[in-house]
C-alpha cells in the first residue's frame, strides 16, 4: 500500500540540470564524479528523467577535473571563464598542431 512507503516516495530532490522539483523515486541520480557504483561518503545530485535522457552519457574526460582547476565555484564568473578558457588553449590547441 501506499502508506508503508510515503516517507520514501514523498522525498523530493531538485533537477540539477532544469531545477525542476521532482519525486526522489522518479528521479536519476548524477554523480558528478562519473562513477555512480562508488557511492562511498558522496552526495548524489540528481537529475529529472527528461534530462538524464537527453545527457550525453559518453565519458567526459578529464572535465570534471579541469573545472575544478579552474576554480569553478570558488573564483568570479569571470575569472573562471578567463582561467577556463586559458587552460583549454594550454592543454587542447596544441594537440592540433603539428
Ligand atoms: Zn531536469
Amino acid at each position: 500500500m501506499w502508506g508503508s512507503r510515503k516517507s520514501r516516495a514523498s522525498t523530493v530532490v531538485t533537477c540539477t540540470a532544469c531545477g525542476k522539483t521532482v519525486l526522489r523515486n522518479e528521479a536519476r541520480e548524477y554523480d558528478k564524479y562519473g562513477n555512480r557504483w562508488d557511492r562511498d561518503g558522496k552526495q548524489f545530485e540528481h537529475l529529472c528523467k527528461k534530462c538524464d535522457t537527453d545527457l550525453c552519457h559518453q565519458p567526459r574526460g578529464g572535465l570534471e577535473t579541469l573545472l575544478t582547476e579552474c576554480g569553478a565555484g570558488e573564483v568570479s564568473q569571470d575569472e573562471f571563464l578567463a582561467r577556463y578558457t586559458q587552460t583549454v588553449r594550454d592543454r587542447y590547441d596544441s594537440l592540433g598542431e603539428r
